[in-house]
């Protein structure tokens, strides 16, 4: 490997340095910071892609001026090589460590975003920049994708991809998404659909209760019948590693003062799918479920806008583990294949790839605290499995 330890140290921090929090995160902290947004962090590696002698670099505006980025390395062969790192961050609010400082200490790199998911995208710039030196290509043509809007809104740069790369006809062999997973290439994780129940009542003053409908007592039954329905899927024998669905009322809001009957409830309802599930199916199913409890009217709806054929969810992401990139991964970093308790843009990407696995330095324990940084160590060992992968020659 011509690529050395501070290398990759130096390329991660500098990515740190140009913050791109998620907007929905964007608070007064990384507004007085400028840091809100994916573009600055776009742009700069589209120029770097460049640099580095891509074939073709594109910035790809999604939404709001966020554009994904996308970076072709001419391979040896054919065949398609895609790597997928999200070049949003979560929220810097509550840090308690410079977010943006990307200092090198303690043989880390710290800041937010050195490890969710900044490092691979930075050793993956590292690496092209030691292949240019030594004018080695990879076996695999490779396309680098920096995607905006994973840690919220909707995974809108992973679902931009895919018609972007069904409209060029590429047909990907084999896909890496970027999160950190302490190195164990990922088979498998849940996928869900997440809706809002709203119940519809009369407002009436506390004092004649009876002259109004309560929309919070109507909501009673739902949440009832929906924990009812989470046991259910306990009782139900696992179907892979990622053993069964779940059920989960996460918020709730209503009434708007003391004295006042409330005329709305709301309540926000997670499911985590797991494979063999439809997750429109359970979109519905919970609707019928929620209507059916619900002694007054309802409004149903989804958090998420609908996919291309108007189905609400996200299938889950399962393959075998005994896959020839997961064998390699794994092989390479000397890991164990696994499954993750959290989701990624894989939850986009069904189908889409011969083979696909989510893989990264770090683990996702570290994630989103009020601390941040990578071990540059592991950061050594990604680049590793990249050229074991990707075989530059
Ligand atoms: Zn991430």
């Amino acid at each position: 490997m011509d690529v050395t330890a501070d290398e990759l140290a130096a390329s991660v921090a500098e990515l740190v340095r140009i913050p791109s929090v998620n907007p929905l995160h964007a608070g007064p902290v990384a507004r007085a910071a400028d840091a809100v947004g994916e573009r600055p962090l776009a742009e700069h590696v589209a120029g770097e892609l460049e640099q580095l002698g891509a074939s073709e670099v594109v910035l790809d505006d999604v939404v709001d001026g966020r554009p994904n980025v996308y970076g072709f390395f001419q391979g040896r062969s054919d065949r398609l090589a895609v790597v997928d790192v999200h070049l949003d961050t979560v929220t810097v609010e509550h840090m308690t460590d410079p977010p943006f400082d990307g200092r090198i200490e303690d043989d880390r790199v710290w800041g937010r975003g050195a490890l969710d998911t900044k490092a691979t995208m930075g050793v993956l710039l590292a690496l092209l920049e030691s292949w240019r030196r030594t004018g080695a290509r990879p076996e695999p043509t490779l396309l680098v994708v920096g995607s905006i809007a994973e840690e919220a809104g909707g995974l809108l740069g992973a679902t931009q991809l895919r018609p972007w790369a069904d409209a060029r006809g590429l047909e990907i062999d084999q896909m890496v998404v970027a999160e950190p997973t302490r190195l164990a290439p990922i088979h498998g994780h849940k996928g869900g659909t997440s809706l809002r129940v709203t119940s519809i009542g009369r407002a009436a003053h506390s004092a004649l209760p009876h002259l109004g409908e309560n929309a919070i007592d109507a909501m009673m039954p739902v949440v009832a019948a929906l924990q009812a329905e989470h046991r259910r899927l306990q009782s139900e024998p696992p179907t892979t590693e990622l053993g069964t669905g779940t059920l989960s009322v996460t918020t709730i809001r209503a009434g708007s003062g003391g004295n006042v009957i409330p005329d709305r409830c709301t309540i926000g309802v997670g499911r985590r799918t797991v494979p063999g599930e439809d997750p429109h199916e359970e979109f519905e199913r919970i609707a019928a479920i929620a209507r059916a409890a619900c002694p007054l009217p309802t409004e149903i709806e989804s958090v998420y806008p609908p996919d291309a054929d108007g189905r609400y969810g996200a299938a889950a992401f399962y393959q075998p583990a005994d896959t020839p990139l997961i064998r390699l991964l794994a092989g390479a970093a000397g890991t164990a294949p696994a499954v993750a308790p959290f989701g990624t843009n894989a939850l986009r990407y069904g189908g889409f790839a011969r083979e696909l696995a989510v893989f990264g330095p770090g683990s996702i324990d570290d994630a989103h605290q009020a601390t941040e940084c990578v071990a540059i160590a592991d950061l050594v060992t990604t680049a590793e499995v990249y050229e074991a992968w990707l075989d530059p020659a």
